[in-house]
């Protein structure tokens, strides 16, 4: 299969990391995760906004436009042929010896872009996942989309240790957002997300999510919510890239509301599709 390497289309096999890649020693760098259906890119401008924005606050230059970026993007879909599925792609601080300080401007942004096939997960989005509270211990700047994810790989692994499939994070108390995702509850009616501060990943779902509540006059808050609450939720759904909209089943082995029912998920859920659909065409 191809790849995006600097820029230009490569086989996979032609190109290596350097073991000083300041991304491979450091974390240094940032990524995106994006959607493709029926070959077409779902939410690409929100997506491609967000990594500049990340790079722009970690004072990272990207040494490509974002036209220049959808185009190489568009290219790697089509040479590999993918139809449903995911690009996988990150920009690191560059190759330069190591050492904490930034390298010197002539030293340029590793671009790496590749593909995935995958599908919709249709079955875990209707039966829902289950969840288990982790402690949040990551730093405070979880608004860039940075390499650095050991504290959500803790995490998440901590959760599917205990048998489940996410982690849900908190601070003192107070729900952020999922290892790999964002975390939203239903509580009469109405849906409540973290706020879109440094504590949580403005993700590109929750930002639909939204949408479809506009779309379905359900009404939102973006308000901080706490475990006690989200205990006794009457729905809970994470948000993802790849998740779309799933339901949350149990957390902590406690069911959330009525296994299956997922009223608000479901209608939230359909506009999501409407939505996918909108800018993808039919979905199967
Ligand atoms: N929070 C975290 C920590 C994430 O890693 C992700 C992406 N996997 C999300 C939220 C969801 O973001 P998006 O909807 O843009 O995929």
């Amino acid at each position: 299969s191809y790849i995006v390497f600097n820029g230009e289309l490569t086989k996979r096999d032609t190109i290596s990391i350097d073991i000083e890649d300041r991304g491979y020693q450091f974390g240094d760098g940032i990524y995106e995760v994006v959607r493709v259906y029926n070959g077409r890119l779902f939410t690409w401008e929100e997506h491609v906004e967000r990594l500049y924005a990340s790079a722009e606050k970690i004072r990272m230059t990207v040494p490509y436009a974002k036209e220049e970026m959808k185009a190489v993007m568009e290219k790697l879909i089509e040479k590999n042929q993918l139809t449903d599925g995911t690009i996988y792609l990150q920009l690191t601080r560059g190759i330069a010896p190591r050492n904490h300080a930034f390298p010197g401007s002539d030293v340029q942004a590793v671009l790496v872009a590749y593909t995935r096939v995958s599908d919709r997960p249709v079955a875990l989005m209707e039966k829902g996942a289950d969840a288990l509270v982790v402690e949040d211990k990551r730093w405070l700047h979880c608004d860039i989309k940075s390499l650095n994810l050991l504290g959500n790989v803790l995490a998440h692994q901590e959760a599917l240790d205990a048998g489940c499939y996410e982690a849900i994070l908190h601070r003192d108390g107070v729900v952020t957002e999922g290892s790999h995702t964002n975390i939203s509850i239903v509580m009469n009616g109405t849906v409540y997300t973290h706020p879109a501060n440094n504590l949580i990943l403005n993700g590109i779902s929750r930002k639909v999510m939204l949408k479809a509540c506009d779309s379905t006059a359900t009404s939102y808050k973006e308000e901080a919510f706490t475990v006690e609450q989200l205990l006794k939720a009457d729905e809970a759904f994470i948000t993802s890239t790849t998740l779309e909209i799933t339901p949350i089943r149990r957390i902590n082995n406690q069911p959330i509301g009525i296994e299956g029912e997922y009223k608000v998920i479901k209608k939230l859920q359909e506009a999501f599709t409407a939505d996918i659909e909108a800018e993808c065409g039919p979905l199967h």
